[in-house]
């Protein structure tokens, strides 16, 4: 077993291998005096943490990651999961986990703004991330500006001296725009503007962010970790410099997750590489087959020369996920709600990430401010397990009922 994400010989070991190994410790899978274990770190529930004596309870040390204190500091089930989301990163120093996604993001951008500071925004960015930036944030006297996701450089003409944070997130989960991370991360370096990456829909595993220079990386676990739509969570992992911040700041806001979350979502993880690849494969043969589509006007999947930012997709990600749009030639609400209605296959609901295949219909009303990008009808959808030739015959057999809905 290795806890240290390297090999026998000190090399690091590649992504997949750490997936399998990482917060399997010993000690968190075994009994003292035993020898071996078992092979998951099982749901360690507490809040109360029992001390031998008074004099062990006033010498614990609440800074220490794995002692035992109290239950909101966790226990071997989530220290397990947090070390198998910083091992994904190798210039992680460290992970914290919340009870959602948003509030990953809220307790990362909580722990490092003050009243007076400023942010910027991509404007692709996930409709709840914009609400926390126009409701509390400016609240509190934190103020947004938001950008284009294609702005790339360019983001150095929008610093003012109180701009304290770059907050992206590439592809957008809507539009799909690919931004230029190392580009703005480059221009942030140099005024000492924290970056910050929701970078839900690659994972590390195929857009390293902290290796790119992000400054911090947060997950949206709810989606691809978890993976089996059953469990709400989020992370979010710093490098060396910001870590203590991010970690002090959900202590204070008392953001944890869950040990029966935790061990879900450690179960999710183990698969997370094989998931992606399939769903990954599956997703891009679906988007091509659309694209040659008469009845589907453009595939926005980062993946296909239409979707804004394509050559940074290939430059920067080492494949595709399952999330996906394409934006109907024609019709309306209705025409869209008679096609996503029709599909037999996939679910209609909120999320993505699992195993099973979802459609939405997708409105930017609300959603955007610095970029107009016109669209025709979109639907999102979200490519699972099954198989390849059955999602396409069902997609073309509600094309069909799309067709017939618009008329002659
Ligand atoms: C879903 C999502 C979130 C929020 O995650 P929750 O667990 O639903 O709170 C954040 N960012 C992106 C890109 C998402 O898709």
């Amino acid at each position: 077993m290795s806890d240290s994400g390297k090999d026998k010989g000190g090399k690091p070991l590649s992504a997949a291998t750490r997936l399998v190994q990482a917060g399997r410790r010993a000690e968190w899978t075994g009994m003292p005096g035993q020898p071996g274990g078992i092979v998951n770190p099982p749901v360690w529930r507490a809040s109360t943490i029992l001390y031998e004596d008074v004099a062990h309870l006033r010498s614990a040390d609440v800074n220490d990651p794995h002692r035992l204190y109290y239950g909101r500091r966790g226990a071997p089930t989530s220290w397990a999961l947090a070390e198998a989301i910083t091992q994904m990163e190798p210039e992680a120093a460290g992970t914290m986990l919340y009870p959602s996604g948003v509030a990953a993001i809220s307790g990362a951008l909580l722990a490092l703004l003050r009243p007076g500071d400023e942010l910027l925004m991509v404007d692709s960015v996930y409709g709840p991330t914009r609400a926390l930036c126009e409701g509390l944030l400016r609240e509190m006297g934190i103020t947004t500006r938001y950008y284009d996701p294609l702005i790339g450089s360019g983001i150095a003409d929008l610093f003012h001296a109180n701009t304290r944070a770059i907050f992206m997130e590439s592809p957008g989960s809507l539009t799909f725009e690919v931004q230029d991370i190392p580009a703005i991360v480059a221009a942030a370096r140099e005024r000492g503007i924290i970056t910050l990456l929701d970078n839900t829909w690659a994972t590390p595993l195929l857009l390293p962010g902290l290796g790119m220079g992000v400054d911090v990386s947060i997950l949206a676990c709810t989606k691809y970790i978890v993976g089996h739509s059953d469990v709400m969570m989020g992370s979010v992992s710093a490098n060396a410099a910001l870590w203590p911040r991010i970690r002090q700041g959900a202590h204070t806001l008392g953001q944890m997750a869950s040990p029966d979350d935790a061990w879900l979502a450690l179960r999710g993880l183990r698969t997370l590489a094989v998931r992606l690849k399939h769903q990954g494969e599956s997703a891009l043969a679906i988007a091509r087959w659309l694209s040659g589509r008469p009845e589907v006007a453009r595939v926005l999947h980062p993946a296909l020369p239409d979707c804004a930012g394509h050559d940074i997709f290939l430059r920067d990600f080492a494949s595709g996920t399952g999330l996906f749009a394409f934006e109907l030639a024609g019709g309306g609400e209705r025409e869209r709600a008679a096609f996503i209605d029709s599909l037999g296959l996939f679910g209609i609901g909120y999320s993505w990430g699992g195993y099973e295949s979802l459609a939405i219909p997708v409105d930017l009303k609300g959603l955007r401010s610095a970029t107009a990008p016109a669209r025709g009808p979109l639907v999102r959808v979200n490519i699972g397990l099954e198989d390849v030739a059955d999602l396409i015959a069902d997609i073309e057999q509600a094309l069909a009922v799309w067709k017939e809905a618009i008329g002659p």
